[in-house]
């Protein structure tokens, strides 16, 4: 096989070509075929070629010009026929401007789904495209429509589960704002309509992803409807099919955006919404005041998001509380500590001594903070201008005490954001019927690189990792491994592994969490002491390197640099005891973590760390024992809008997903094995020699042999019979002879 060279954006690997006869660029130019060539620096452009001397080939390109190249340059293009192919296993020659070509081919007529062997391809179209509601559910349902779609994979996890009885999980995975959570909204809406008779099951969980957005999204700079939460959401079946519950987890909310956010950015929806949509008398309850008026919100010169009707939206909200059965009550529970948020964050201290000790103010702002939240003004005071070490008061400095007015802001937010997802599931558990299986859709985060790249994003992109490795291990590892092991003749599809940069985070016990939860336990370690220690034992991993406070990680996505300098506060995220305290006299559901809070203090005492892998690992180990579909979103590029396709931005995505690896190798595999054993004894019965003496191997080989079975279609290994398609043929005269 010819190595294809000057495939400069196909970065370091270029890939090489699938093994057809006549694949070398010689057998094109003969022929004068198609090809691609770069005649500018950055864009593939089609071609014929017209003639070549020595190195160099001229070629008239599609309109007309004619250039001449280096023969090296070229890459062989698909036949016309081929254009817009719906799966890229389809496609007969393998390179970047063959790929880039097919799906832009579809992008630019809509046709915003592709496979790349088994994984769905889903491109991002900023638009509305016209292909779900009802019909398109019941076309999918019926088999009128097969071709690539959300609908067909939550319909091919469905018919699996109920053909084999196996539990399933769809992963959609992807750059943030390439759509993964509207994906994962069209497949739960597919799931929810062909799952329940149960009309109220269904709207219920519809409706959640409105209650979960309102809660947890924000507009960021890169999508103006960004989860800032991970989330895997558990649909359950009976017996027959139907829905009998749901169940909703998430996780690494990220909790600094409640009191921290960035140019341009806002905090999340639920606080303009109310600001903006709250009729006069919960206005008048809560002293709700303009977005602009609250220093959370105000601060990052952004309230309005284009197109959003932020009032209107708070009316949805309602609704759907109303729909998910959450009483009055508790809805004006989450309304007081909503605004309570709003008006911690304007809360100011004074300056009242030599030393710089500062005190709350008590003004509009503190005063309805501690009405809302339910706690006395002066408890409140007391805990925002001192810390409470050992029975005595210990006055604070200005510094400290906003740092600790926003962790309460912050705290109270993830209280109720908690709080609420457990009354969302509470409402989803549904009756008494039994469950039997499970379709589990994950909607990660999705890979993050910041100006600034905190804790958080340290977990984000580590969790990104581990589930780059899941989605490789399964498409790329695991088959090859077989191939090897049972000795068959293979040719193997290198593809980036990201085990190296796995094992900086995960190794034991010096890896990077190992090491950051243990410094976040010390009462010895500060900042400093940490990053000298990663920088002592992990710098022989070559994906890591240490700076002045702080460290940079090479992700199999891009390298990132994160920022050392509060990590360790970060990781611990120790409340002090006075916290609890002051909490748990305050109202619900605040009172309700304060004393959930006091028993994870008591028996785990677990790192935010800690915590995070003992969660991921659990989902991991969910996704594996299930049968896997996975969807990657792509985003065709970075200013959100309709009608664009940028090569590099969509090359850069394929590469990171390996999708060039997964098409290669799913048109080279083997789909279809039995042991000897199996195949043996399935069709023993249509060998004409007597096999009573013979092992299953010989038996296996006796039969394909005395059928004529072609020698291309399969092969043997030392426990397996592989084979690239049906054995049709062989099923027929087994059914004869029965
Ligand atoms: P992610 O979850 O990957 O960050 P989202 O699912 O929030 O991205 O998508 C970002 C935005 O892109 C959405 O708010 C929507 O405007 C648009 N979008 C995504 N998928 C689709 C789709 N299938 N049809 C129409 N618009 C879409
Ligand atoms: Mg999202």
């Amino acid at each position: 096989r010819k190595k294809v060279n000057g495939a400069a954006d196909a970065g370091e690997s270029p890939y090489t070509m699938p093994p057809e006869p006549g694949d070398s660029i010689g057998y094109f130019i003969q022929n004068k075929l198609g090809v691609w060539c770069k005649p500018r620096n950055d864009q593939w452009e089609l071609g014929k070629i017209r003639s070549t001397a020595g190195e160099e080939a001229t070629v008239m390109l599609s309109h007309g010009n004619v250039i001449t190249v280096s023969r090296g340059e070229l890459l062989p293009a698909n036949t016309e026929v081929l254009d817009g192919v719906d799966d890229l296993v389809e496609l007969s020659y393998l390179n970047a401007p063959s790929v880039l070509h097919n799906l832009q081919y579809r992008y630019n007529r809509d046709i915003i789904y592709s496979k790349s062997g088994p994984v769905l391809l889903a491109f991002n179209p900023f638009k509305d495209v016209n292909i779900y509601g009802n019909d398109f559910v019941t076309a999918y349902k019926d088999n009128i429509l097969d071709n690539p779609h959300v609908y067909a994979v939550a319909d091919a996890a469905y018919n699996d589960m109920m053909k084999d009885g196996e539990n399933q999980s769809i992963i959609i995975s992807g750059e943030s704002g390439s759509g993964k959570t509207e994906t994962a909204k069209f497949a739960m809406q597919y799931l929810a309509s062909v799952g329940s008779q149960n009309y109220e099951m269904k709207s219920k969980l519809i409706q959640t992803s409105c209650i979960l957005e309102a809660f947890g999204n924000a507009k960021t700079s890169r999508n103006c409807n960004s989860s800032r939460f991970g989330k895997l959401i558990d649909i359950h079946y009976n017996a027959e099919g139907t829905i009998s519950s749901a169940c909703i987890q998430t996780y690494l909310l990220e909790k600094s955006r409640v009191s921290q956010l960035c140019r341009g950015e806002r905090s999340y929806h639920v606080f303009y919404q109310i600001c903006a949509g709250a009729p006069p008398a919960l206005k008048d309850m809560l002293n709700l005041k303009m977005s602009s008026e609250y220093k959370f919100l105000n601060q990052s010169g952004c309230l309005k998001i284009n197109g959003v009707d932020d009032a209107l939206n708070f009316k949805v909200l309602v609704d759907a509380f109303d729909t998910l059965g959450i009483s009055h009550q508790d809805q004006e529970n989450v309304f007081h500590l909503l605004a309570a948020v709003l008006w911690l964050g304007n809360i100011s201290f004074a300056v009242i001594d030599q030393e710089e000790h500062v005190e709350l103010v008590a003004d509009e702002a503190s005063r309805t903070a501690a009405r809302l939240m339910g706690c006395k003004m002066d408890d409140l005071k007391v805990f925002l201008s001192t810390n409470r070490i050992h029975n005595t008061a210990e006055p604070l400095r200005m510094q400290q005490a906003t740092d600790k007015r926003d962790a309460l802001a912050t705290f109270v937010y993830e209280s109720l954001f908690n709080w609420l997802m457990e009354e969302v599931n509470a409402s989803l558990k549904g009756g008494e019927q039994h469950t039997r299986h499970t379709i589990s859709i994950l909607d990660t985060y999705g890979f993050e690189s910041l100006q600034k790249n905190s804790l958080q994003q340290l977990f984000i992109n580590y969790a990104d990792e581990r589930l780059q490795q899941h989605f490789i291990r399964y498409l790329c590892k695991l088959e090859q491994e077989e191939y090897e092991l049972e000795g068959i003749h293979w040719k193997k599809v290198e593809f980036e592994d990201n085990q190296e940069c796995l094992d900086l985070f995960e190794k034991k016990p010096m890896g990077l969490i190992s090491i950051l939860n243990e410094d976040s336990n010390s009462s010895k370690a500060t900042n400093e002491t940490f990053t000298e220690k990663i920088k002592r034992h992990l710098s022989y991993n070559i994906c890591f390197s240490c700076e002045k406070g702080a460290f940079r990680v090479r992700h199999y996505a891009r390298e990132v640099q994160y920022d050392a300098s509060e990590m360790l506060e970060q990781n611990s995220d120790k409340l002090q005891f006075d916290t609890i305290q002051l909490l748990s006299s305050c109202k619900k559901p605040l009172n309700r973590s304060a004393s959930g809070l006091m028993n994870q203090v008591q028996t785990t005492g677990q790192s935010v760390g800690a915590n995070f892998m003992d969660h991921l690992f659990k989902l991991i180990q969910q996704m594996e024992n299930s049968k896997q579909h996975f969807i990657r979103c792509v985003k065709p590029n970075t200013k959100k809008l309709p009608g664009i396709y940028e090569n590099d931005i969509v090359w850069e995505q394929l590469k990171c997903s390996q999708v060039m690896e997964i098409v290669q190798i799913t048109k080279s595999r083997y789909p279809l094995r039995f042991t000897h054993q199996e195949f043996a004894s399935r069709f023993g019965c249509i060998l004409s020699k007597n096999i009573s003496c013979m092992n299953p191997l010989s038996t296996s080989v006796a039969i394909l042999q005395q059928h004529q079975i072609p020698p291309q279609i399969y092969q043997a290994g030392f426990t397996k019979l592989f084979f690239r398609g049906q054995v049709d043929v062989l099923e027929n005269l087994r059914q004869e002879v029965l």
